[in-house]
């Protein structure tokens, strides 16, 4: 199961993507202040609109969906989830093992040395926060505008989908790169491919089946017909 922002706006957590050329952070646009650029020219500033971000999440719970897909991972044999979201709002819902494509903003990683710690257990008013293993300073882990994939992540989700017998893509347009690609990679390797989205996305026509509405009702009906 691949899902996307699609899965977490019925939770209440906006995009922060206006669209087009919106300025979203104190002028800027989305792709200036959540860029690889910014980490290094200002970090703080950074990290001051990650800490608006998830204080926005920080209100938001999980829907029907993210509880439904976290049913799921008992259901078959071998279940795996990737998600383009950073919310964590699956893991929240009970998902375990959640390929994070683009990371967690409930997490920071060590310019330094890497090493990545859960924010909720670490002061707030320290920014940038200090990583305990080698006191560097820390970015949050996400994946920013102008940077690769998580490699390991990455290779697993990879790995996963050319094993695909059944592939959802769960509210994404499927139109961000390469995360975009694993439907495919899954439908080549001969995985009947299910698209759950509002609209018609790029994906839709190579798909065997199409639901169109929300997830958090879509995937609910779904488990209750024992699909
Ligand atoms: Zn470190």
């Amino acid at each position: 199961m691949l899902t996307g922002a699609g899965v977490s706006a019925e939770s209440g957590v906006p995009t922060f993507r206006g669209g087009g050329r919106t300025a979203v952070w104190k002028g800027m646009p989305f792709e200036v202040i959540s860029s690889a650029g910014m980490v290094r020219s200002n970090l703080p500033e950074v990290w001051e609109w990650f800490d608006y971000r998830r204080g926005v999440l920080s209100t938001c719970r999980p829907n029907p969906a993210h509880e439904t897909i976290a049913r799921w991972q008992d259901r078959f044999d071998s279940f795996t989830l990737a998600t383009q979201n950073i919310d964590g709002l699956h893991a929240a819902a009970g998902s375990r093992e959640v390929l994070e494509l683009h990371g967690n903003a409930w997490r920071a990683r060590c310019l330094k040395c890497g090493g990545r710690e859960e924010l909720r257990e670490k002061p707030s008013d320290v920014r940038p926060p200090v990583c305990v293993a080698c006191g560097g300073q820390m970015r949050p882990d996400v994946v920013l505008f102008g940077e690769m994939l998580p490699e390991r992540v990455w290779i697993s989700a990879a790995e996963r989908a050319a094993r695909c017998d059944l592939c959802f893509v769960v509210g994404t347009s499927a139109i961000v790169y390469p995360a975009a690609g694993l439907p495919y990679a899954a439908a080549e390797a001969g995985a009947f491919l299910v698209e759950i989205n509002p609209e018609p996305t790029p994906l839709s026509e190579a798909c065997d089946a199409t639901l169109r509405g929300a997830a958090g009702e879509i995937l609910p009906l779904l488990d209750e017909e024992g699909a």
